[in-house]
């Protein structure tokens, strides 16, 4: 038996969950397709820039979202070798921006926000459910999938693959995944280690070409997110046997740490040739991938995600031609290519890579500016806003 919808999303991390919901918010049958049995757990995602976050209320997970994580204003660029700090605050936004703050959160807790809420709005979300197969005519698209019960078959008016950077949707559909795979592996771990007794920012930048890292606060258990890089050709399974000496050197003060969880990834810059193949749609990272220098991979994917099911919406229910869906695709892929690709490419470059003595100073320089004039900050901060797409109905 076939099931039916207008929509079919494959993959429900935090951007499929948030296209469904906004699908559903305005009237529209949607369907969801996952292919673990439940919303994946890795450390990923966990920190929101203030730009998305109004995105995330329309959206009504905002409040719970705020509940759930926290907000937080303070950052520290600090410099490994010299012991050089470098503060600034997104307090300066106060006044001018209706969030001023950055939420921090991990994804897969969006993503169940939101899966509540899809529940209470009677979506159905298949879990265990791994597409296999997409063919698609004039008029719909049937997609064959591999449930717990064996094979099922889907069909839909219109498609969103949000199935990551490994999209079996953009494979169907025959879009290629142009770009490079950095030669770095960066391994994400959660960790339980006073980084607050150090004197370290909630976000601190760690700027060395051998101990650079991304060091977050979680939560308020005294869980922090520690993301380093290590070369990828050393072996993935010795990953956690390399940690003890790797975090000697790279924690504040040597100590003893609690490694809770960890995940080594490989890294890329790529988007797909298209983000639209007839009925076929791509959001998030099914459709670009980058490092998570600067936390720009889920920030395009919600970005993506805010002008997408409005789109999708108005084609379904008759407000708008489909030529808006290639506009979404043209003007999201771009942002992703020209924008956000460049930038997360500059962050990996200072944080992790900065082997030129003269280019740091200068680089340094620049951020010290930046911190005694209010008017860089705003610009700085300003940033991210420029990787969102007004409304396209
Ligand atoms: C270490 C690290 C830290 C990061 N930190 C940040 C950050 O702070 N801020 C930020 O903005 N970004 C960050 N990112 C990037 C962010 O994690 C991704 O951009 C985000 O996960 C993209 O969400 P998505 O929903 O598009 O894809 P995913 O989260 O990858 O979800 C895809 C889903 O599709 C499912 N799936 C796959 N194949 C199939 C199939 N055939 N059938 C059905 N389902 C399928 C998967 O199981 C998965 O649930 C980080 C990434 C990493 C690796």
């Amino acid at each position: 038996m076939t099931v039916h919808s207008d929509v079919l999303i494959v993959g429900a991390g935090p951007v499929g969950v948030l296209n469904a919901l906004g699908l559903a918010r305005q009237g529209v049958s949607v369907r969801l397709l996952e292919a673990e049995p439940a919303i994946v757990q890795s450390p990923r995602a966990m920190v929101y820039h203030w730009s998305v976050l109004e995105g995330l209320e329309r959206l009504g997970v905002m409040e719970e979202a705020l509940r759930t994580g926290f907000a937080k204003q303070d950052y520290t660029y600090l410099v490994y070798a010299t012991g050089e700090r470098i503060d600034y605050s997104l307090d300066v936004l106060e006044g001018r921006v209706r969030y001023p703050f950055n939420l921090h959160l991990g994804q897969h807790q969006l993503a169940e926000i939101a899966l509540r809420q899809l529940a209470e709005l009677g979506v159905p979300v298949h879990f265990g459910t791994r597409l296999t197969g997409l063919t698609q005519d004039d008029s719909s698209v049937t997609v064959t999938a591999q449930t717990p019960e064996g094979e099922a078959t889907f069909s839909a008016g219109w498609v969103i693959g949000t199935d990551g950077a490994r999209s079996a949707v953009r494979e169907a559909v025959g879009l290629t995944f142009d770009g490079m795979t950095w030669d770095e592996r960066f391994v994400a771990t959660n960790i339980r280690y006073d980084f607050e007794a150090h004197g370290y920012g909630r976000s601190t930048m760690q700027v060395d070409p051998t101990y650079g890292a991304i060091i977050a606060k979680i939560d308020d258990s005294g869980l922090w997110r520690c993301t380093y890089c290590e070369d990828r050709s050393l072996p993935e399974e010795s990953v956690p046997d390399r940690m003890p000496e790797i975090f000697q050197k790279l924690l504040p003060g040597g100590g003893e740490f609690e490694l809770v969880q960890y995940s080594p990834y490989r890294m890329h810059q790529r988007a797909a040739s298209s983000m639209r193949a007839g009925r076929v749609l791509l959001a998030g990272d099914a459709a670009h991938a980058t490092n998570p220098t600067g936390g720009l991979g889920l920030t395009s994917g919600l970005f993506d995600t805010y002008v997408l099911y409005d789109a999708l919406a108005a084609v379904v229910t008759g407000r708008a031609g489909d030529e808006v869906l290639d506009r979404y695709a043209d003007v999201r892929r771009r942002m992703f290519v020209d924008v956000a690709s460049p930038m997360a490419s500059e962050n990996k470059r200072f944080v992790y890579h900065s082997t030129d003595p003269v280019r740091l100073e200068a680089d340094l320089e620049r951020l010290r500016l930046m911190v005694k004039d209010e008017r860089l900050q705003v610009e700085r901060f300003m940033g991210t806003k420029k990787l969102e797409t007004p409304p396209l109905v």
